[in-house]
């Protein structure tokens, strides 16, 4: 894995061991524009890793940095989780640069491979477990929805990084919409922060149910929820 250095002063001491791996991505117009801005120190926003749509890697934060990606947000009850975490940005246009056709710009499996390796070895190295790896939607999901809901969380799943249990359509729903505390339990279990519980509840579909997000506790997504969270936290 070759990875080119490209040094951002954004970043201070960590005040954390790290247990979770963000993944990002840029919303930007370019890799170069990210890149830019990621090394201004006007701008004061950073990452460890910038992977360009080709596959190629940039570095611009020393893992043992604390770089500042996360901005305010929680999981599993824990915050300050710029210090707790290695933070990665994907060049992607996303919401605010769609494809020309105006849907999601697809991300490239060249790139995708890129962040799979270089996830894998991050993780490994700090034995980060399958429920640490977290997009930057589900660690603030009042303000943030990247890396949207075409990042292809199930293909890292599939390379052994993550959580994707098959979706299990036949069960019977045992619960409802109505029961709020279940709801707000499920989510919690999970990691998501539940003061907004309907962005916690938008943010869990963005993630795990890409194609329905509703908002909505339908049947679907309780059913999926209650799924997630028995993969999340099967003690409870
Ligand atoms: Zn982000």
């Amino acid at each position: 894995m070759h990875i080119e250095d490209a040094p951002s002063p954004n970043f201070d001491d960590r005040k954390h061991p790290v247990s979770l791996l963000v993944l990002h991505y840029t919303g930007m117009e370019s890799g170069d524009a990210a890149l830019a801005r990621m090394r201004d120190p006007e701008a004061k926003v950073s990452a460890h890793y910038m992977v360009r749509e080709d596959g190629r890697i940039v570095r611009l934060v020393a893992e043992n940095g604390r770089a500042w990606h996360a901005g305010v947000s929680k999981w599993q009850g824990l915050d300050d989780l710029n210090s707790r975490s290695v933070g990665i940005e994907i060049v992607n246009g996303g919401h605010d640069y769609p494809a020309p056709g105006g849907q999601l710009p697809p991300y490239p499996d060249v790139q995708v491979a890129a962040v799979i390796a270089l996830s894998r070895q991050i993780m490994a190295h700090y034995a980060i477990p399958p429920k640490g790896l977290v997009g930057h939607s589900d660690i603030a999901p009042s303000r943030k929805i990247d890396p949207g809901e075409h990042f292809p969380w199930q293909r890292l799943a599939e390379a052994g990084l993550g959580l994707w249990p098959q979706p299990d359509t036949g069960a019977a729903c045992v619960w409802s919409g109505g029961d709020a505390s279940r709801l707000n339990a499920h989510l919690a279990a999970i990691g998501y922060d539940i003061t907004d519980v309907p962005a916690a509840l938008r943010a869990f579909q963005r993630r795990w149910m890409p194609a329905s997000i509703t908002g909505m506790a339908d049947a679907d997504t309780l059913r999926r929820l209650a799924q997630i969270a028995a993969a999340y936290a099967p003690a409870s």
